[in-house]
This record gives structure tokens, C-alpha cells and sequence, in this order.
């Protein structure tokens, strides 16, 4: 008898909320668990089963100059790499240093800033070595993890749609915010997976599972602009949520506008004893 194929699953820069979403599949999983061994699932398990795996799951971008070394590592060991989430296939939320300078960033958030070892940008990891499959939302659908989980045991492409949130959003029959309420919404530009979520609650699409295939996000911009009456930049700050650097939400904008950090008042102490810190 064959032995059953090793998961791994990996986390870089990320909030955790994509491990959950696997951890959050129990009652699946358990039906699958006879026919994977979850090798390395820090999150779930301390129990670590050495390499090489069969399937990694990878959550976060790169931000560290140790990132940069440790997916080669992981790139190594891993027979098929799937990336898991909008911080590992579009560089995540985190990226939004990537319009600005990162320093300044530092230096409003840590006290003690020279401890800080970072690289400029957040990417994605297919920035960095080759992947077989990225699975976009932020965080995913279980249901579209399981999907890809069971195509690849049984050697199959896994069947994730790649039309937009706007189907989906027709096929609950919402109403659609942007022409009813002339309210923004991603929802032409970004794939399904959420069952038009944010629509179902009188709400815009932002974005989170990213770009379908094929986007017309300069459209998109443009008829913002022209019929919503919005500015450049308020459009630029509508695309720069947690799949803003992927090339597709980035492409409307020939001259992006960096980010400026504005300095901040409050105090880093509010509840210490002033002698403290002396
Ligand atoms: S994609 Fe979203 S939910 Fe997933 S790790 Fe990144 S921030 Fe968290
Ligand atoms: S509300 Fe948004 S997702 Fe729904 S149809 Fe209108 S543009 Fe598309
Ligand atoms: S409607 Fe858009 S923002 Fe809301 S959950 Fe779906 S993809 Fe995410």
C-alpha cells in the first residue's frame, strides 16, 4: 500500500486567518485525514513529520530578508506549492508599504526602531519561486481550500471559478449597489468565492478575493471617475486594500499616489508610570 501523501502548511507574513479557515474544515478534514498525513501544521499540532511533503500550503508574503531565504527552503522540500490567501498571492494588506517608505513606517510604529530587520516591499511568494496553484480571498473559502485539497489527491485541476463577485451577486439576486446607490464596488474586477458577501448587505465589493481572470480594472477606474463623480485618488484608495499590489488593481494607476504617513500624537505610554521610561 502506498504511503499517504504529506500536507504541510506553512505561514510567513500574515495575520493567521487563512491556517484558520483550514482549521475551521474539522468535521471535512477528519473525512479526508484517512487519506493525507498532515505532516507540519505548527497552528494545529507540534508534532512535525520531516520532509520532503507532497502538498505545501503556503500563508503570508515576504517582508524579511529570513522570509527570502525560507521559501527557497520550503520551495525545496514541497512537490506542489499552493499559496493560500491574499497575503501570499497578492502580498497582503502589509504591502501597502509598498507605496510609501517603509522607514517611516518604523519609525512610527517601534519604539526602538534599529531592532527592526525588514525588507522595503511585501510580495507575493510566486514573486520568488515557481507555484502550482494560488487560491485568492482573504481570508479563503473552506469550501474552495477542500476543493483544491481533493484535486490534488486525485491528480485533477481543481475547479475554483475565475468569473467575477458580480455573477454570484445576480445569482442571489441582490440589487446592485453601484447602480441603485451609486456606491463603489470591486465586485466586476474581483473573483467569486464569497457568494457576493458584502452586495448580500447593501454593501460595495472591496476587493478581498482579488482579481479575476481577465479584469478591466481601467474601466472600472474610469467609469468611477466619470459617473460616480469620484477623484483619482479616491480611486486609488478604493484599490489599495489587501490585493492593492497585484498587478491588475495597480494598473489603473500611471502615477500612483504614494502613501504619506501622518505623524502620530498619541502616546506610545498612555498607561505607565512616566519614571519608566526615563
Ligand atoms: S489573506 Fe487575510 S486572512 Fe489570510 S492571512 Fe492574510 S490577512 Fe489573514
Ligand atoms: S453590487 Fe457590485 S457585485 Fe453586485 S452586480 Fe453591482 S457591481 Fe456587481
Ligand atoms: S463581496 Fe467582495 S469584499 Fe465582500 S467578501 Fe466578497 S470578495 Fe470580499
Amino acid at each position: 500500500m502506498n504511503a499517504k501523501p504529506k500536507l504541510a502548511v506553512w505561514k510567513f507574513a500574515s495575520c493567521d486567518g487563512c491556517q484558520l479557515s483550514l482549521l475551521d474544515c474539522e468535521d471535512e478534514l477528519l473525512a479526508i485525514a484517512d487519506q493525507i498525513e498532515i505532516a507540519n501544521f505548527p497552528e494545529a499540532s507540534r508534532a512535525v513529520v520531516e520532509g520532503p511533503y507532497d502538498v505545501s500550503l503556503v500563508e503570508g508574503s515576504i517582508t524579511t530578508p529570513h522570509d527570502l531565504k525560507r521559501i527557497q527552503e520550503v520551495r525545496e522540500q514541497s512537490k506542489i506549492l499552493v499559496t493560500i490567501g491574499a497575503c501570499a498571492t497578492a502580498g497582503g494588506i502589509q504591502a501597502l508599504r509598498n507605496f510609501a517608505d517603509v522607514n517611516e513606517f518604523i519609525r512610527q510604529v517601534y519604539a526602538n526602531p534599529h531592532y527592526i530587520q525588514t525588507l522595503a516591499t511585501s510580495t507575493p511568494i510566486a514573486d520568488h519561486v515557481p507555484v502550482e496553484f494560488e487560491l485568492r480571498g482573504c481570508p479563503i473559502n473552506k469550501t474552495q481550500l477542500l476543493e483544491v485539497l481533493l484535486a490534488l489527491l486525485n491528480q485533477r485541476v481543481p475547479n475554483i471559478p475565475k468569473h467575477s463577485v458580480c455573477m454570484e451577486c445576480k445569482m442571489q439576486q441582490c440589487v446592485c449597489v453601484m447602480v441603485s446607490r451609486n456606491m463603489p464596488c470591486l465586485g466586476p474586477v474581483t473573483q467569486a468565492g464569497c457568494g457576493a458577501l458584502c452586495p448580500s448587505y447593501d454593501r460595495g465589493c472591496f476587493g478581498c478575493f482579488g482579481p479575476k481572470e481577465t479584469p478591466n480594472t481601467e474601466a472600472l477606474a474610469e467609469w468611477w471617475q466619470a459617473d460616480l463623480g469620484m477623484t483619482s485618488e479616491q480611486t486609488q484608495h478604493a484599490f489599495r486594500t489587501f490585493n492593492g499590489w497585484s498587478e491588475p488593481f495597480r494598473k489603473p494607476f500611471h502615477e500612483p499616489v504614494p502613501i504619506v504617513i501622518q505623524q502620530s500624537n498619541r502616546d506610545p505610554f498612555p498607561d505607565s508610570d512616566d519614571s519608566l521610561q526615563e
